[in-house]
């Protein structure tokens, strides 16, 4: 191996991991201005189907990337979540009746092909990926965080970077080199896993879940007759036609014949979540933070959630609007969004593989009961959707029941995709609120609302403040804003603070 060459810092940030949450991150700094390098120790893009569900709240977000009407145009739409026991319902969560986005439904698309749409994303915003490029060393102070990379047959270069986004996946080298634990808290299950066609009934609006005495199974349409299986299985056994089969007739009460999978593996997990999301200079996320349990579809969507949360952040600290404390809040919001995820998908998959009968009845008569009491469909399509994320002290459950709803921490309802192009907050306005802009003293995107769903909802004379990635933070009547200045003041620079006239 050839002596390392120093390079010196041409770009403030390093993403380390070219896979979908590396991808969004860059494309989340690079749309704000910010030059970042994109490294990826893979020779090539990998062309694996893996996580297929990208759900609402996720969509919202990739449509500030300008993706998202593309994806769900190259996908297959479902209306919804079904339970099922034995052979027979327990139960639905309708997603295309989520009232308040207009990505109300479940969009099944092979991973590569949402690689692909980021890709192209990034290379529309001038970004190139570094492909074949290794992160094998790092070390940070104060000033700035020194790496390593190593090339296949080139020369090992030594660069330094102002920050560095650890989106290497649940082996992350960057997780360990900055020394942060990655607690297991759900031990090794095994999955077989297949895109394969079914001749059949299958209800291809839906994507089942299907629990039985003998295990469950996952079975999800991706259109045109192919479906995505997921069984659990024990050591030893094969993600051939065969299992499948057995697994549909023998978990789910039949539902046809599966034919020769396209596409099968045995998928290793082990749910665990990275103690800290941040070390000084360098952030972990995706799987790099956390492993969420497959049996929600939860896993790329969350990880693609932190890299919009960081995205907006370490570009207004870099390009100089922020103040970089706001950088401490990502671990803060994000660590516990995933442990609330990681709650919600461990206890599905654990409900999921109840077999004693006693605790299958229970189990049961729950899920009908609160299906057919409305409250699966108002607490869990939310919940699933991710559209009820709330950054701030947890809420009780009952108050989630309000849906939709206008609460400082949560997103914003009905136009949560519509207020990213700055890394400043957008000033939301109701009809009667028109003074405000005027009376603060910060010059920031306005967005005026017309008379409208959300408009009412926030009731006349009223003003929001709503952060890049849809959540809000602050909500003032328009005769006194002064809970919108107060909560500016921690968040943005005195650079990025104009007072008219003056500067603060
Ligand atoms: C077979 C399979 C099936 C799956 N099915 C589902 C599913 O149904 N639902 C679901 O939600 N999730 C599923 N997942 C998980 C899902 O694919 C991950 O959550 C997702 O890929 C995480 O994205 P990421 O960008 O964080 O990490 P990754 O996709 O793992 O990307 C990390 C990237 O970092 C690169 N890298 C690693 N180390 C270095 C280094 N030192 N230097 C430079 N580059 C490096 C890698 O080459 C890779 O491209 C599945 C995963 C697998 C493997």
């Amino acid at each position: 191996m050839s002596e390392a060459t120093v390079t010196t810092v041409d770009n403030p940030v390093l993403v380390v991991g070219a896979g979908p949450v590396g991808l969004v991150a860059a494309c989340e700094l690079a749309r704000r201005g910010v030059p970042v390098r994109v490294i990826d120790r893979s020779r090539t893009p990998v062309a694996q189907s893996k996580a297929i569900i990208v759900w609402p709240r996720t969509l919202e977000l990739l449509a500030g990337l300008g993706i998202a009407d593309e994806m769900v145009a190259a996908g297959h739409q479902l209306d919804g979540v079904r339970f099922h026991s034995n052979g027979s319902v327990l139960g639905s969560v309708t997603v295309s009746q989520l009232p308040d986005s207009r990505y109300n439904h479940v969009l099944m698309l092979p991973q590569w092909e949402t690689e692909r749409f980021l890709q192209a994303r990034y290379a529309e915003l001038g970004g190139v990926i570094e492909w074949g490029a290794e992160l094998t060393d790092l070390s940070q102070d104060d000033d700035g965080v020194t790496v390593t990379l190593a090339t296949k047959d080139g020369p090992v270069e030594k660069a330094v970077v102002s920050w560095v986004v650890g989106a290497d996946g649940a082996h992350s080298t960057v997780r360990k080199l900055v020394g942060i634990e990655y607690t297991v808290h759900t031990p090794n299950m095994t999955f077989a896993i297949a895109d394969a066609p079914v001749a059949g009934p299958v209800d291809q609006r839906y994507l089942h879940y299907c629990y039985s005495a003998k295990g469950a199974i996952g079975v999800g349409p991706l259109g045109d007759g192919v479906f995505r299986f997921a069984v659990n299985v024990k050591d030893g056994q094969q993600p051939d036609r065969e299992l499948f089969q057995a697994a549909l007739n023998d978990r789910a009460g039949g539902m046809g014949t599966v034919g020769e999978p396209k596409w099968s593996a045995l998928f290793q997990v082990r749910c665990a979540t990275a103690d800290r999301f941040r070390a000084g200079r360098v952030f972990l996320a995706g799987d790099a933070a956390h492993v969420v349990s497959p049996a929600g579809g939860q896993g790329l969507n969350t990880g693609i959630h932190d890299a919009v949360n960081l995205g907006w952040k370490l570009a207004g600290v870099v390009n100089g609007q922020l103040r970089e404390r706001i950088l401490d809040s990502y671990h803060e919001e994000r660590h516990e969004a995933v442990r609330r995820v990681s709650a919600v998908t461990d206890k599905q998959t654990r409900w999921g593989l109840i077999t004693d009968p006693a605790k299958v009845l229970v189990r049961d008569l729950l899920a009908r009961a609160a299906a057919l009491t409305g409250v699966l469909q108002r607490l869990a399509t939310p919940l699933f959707c991710q559209t009820d994320l709330h950054y701030g002290p947890a809420l009780a459950w009952w108050k989630l029941l309000r849906y939709p709803a206008i609460r400082v921490g949560g997103r914003l309802p009905y136009l949560a995709d519509e207020c990213g192009a700055s890394p400043l907050p957008t000033l939301v306005l109701s009809p009667g609120a028109e003074n405000v802009p005027a009376t603060l003293p910060y010059t920031l995107p306005v967005k005026q609302l017309p008379a409208g769903r959300l408009a009412s909802l926030l009731g006349p004379a009223k003003a929001l403040l709503v952060r890049p990635d849809g959540h809000i933070l602050a909500v003032a009547p328009a005769d006194r804003p002064e809970a919108l200045v107060r909560a500016l003041r921690p968040v943005l620079t005195d650079g990025a603070t104009i007072l008219k006239g003056r500067t603060r």
